[in-house]
């Protein structure tokens, strides 16, 4: 039998949440760009794709939860952009749960940042270990994408446009559907 992979999208903020806020830009609009064409790329190669929000509204750490649990999904991917007061930082990162991630996690997340970092060219600084509750709590293998520095301007520039979230899209899409591989062969 084959079984339709189905992955949770989790596009960071909404509503009032912000995320970060350089000049015209909000860090909210970003993540739902991106994962909104990830959406498209991964339902046009037969993955069930389900998102924590497909619009502008606030959403708790909690909601976020319970519907990727609800869902029953192989994998849950949050979409964040970074921030830093030094302007000279950028490039990509991806964050796993420190109290959730084994050997063989890292390695498949390790190969998703690297795809996405060969589509957009962007320097791909690792994965990194945290304590987050909504990695935590969701039953599926979970990532945290942090997909640039909006602080660096460079990175702004390309973060606010269509074809560059296209970029990082498809790196994202085609290293999920490596991960969905992985994880159906397991
Ligand atoms: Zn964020």
């Amino acid at each position: 039998m084959i079984v339709r992979p189905r992955v949770v999208l989790d596009p960071g903020h909404g509503g009032w949440e912000s995320g970060c806020i350089v000049g015209a830009f909000a860090e909210k609009d970003v993540n739902l760009a991106v994962c909104l064409q990830v959406r498209e790329l991964l339902e046009s190669e037969g993955v069930r794709v389900l998102m924590t929000r497909e619009d502008d509204r606030i959403l708790s750490a909690g909601r976020r939860v319970e519907f990727a649990n609800a869902q029953h999904a192989d994998l849950f991917v949050s979409w964040h952009c970074d921030h830093l007061p030094d302007t000279e930082v950028r490039g990509l990162s991806l964050w796993v749960d420190s109290r959730r991630s084994d050997l063989w996690q890292m390695m498949m997340f390790e190969q998703l940042g690297e795809r996405i970092s060969q589509v957009t060219h962007q320097p791909f600084l690792g994965v990194f270990q945290i304590r987050d509750r909504i990695l935590q709590a969701v039953d599926a293998p979970s990532i945290l994408i942090k997909g640039g520095f909006l602080s660096h301007p460079e990175e702004l520039s390309s973060a606010v446009t269509p074809q560059f979230q296209k970029l990082q899209a498809q790196g994202a899409a085609e290293g999920i559907l490596g991960i969905l591989n992985d994880v159906q062969n397991r």
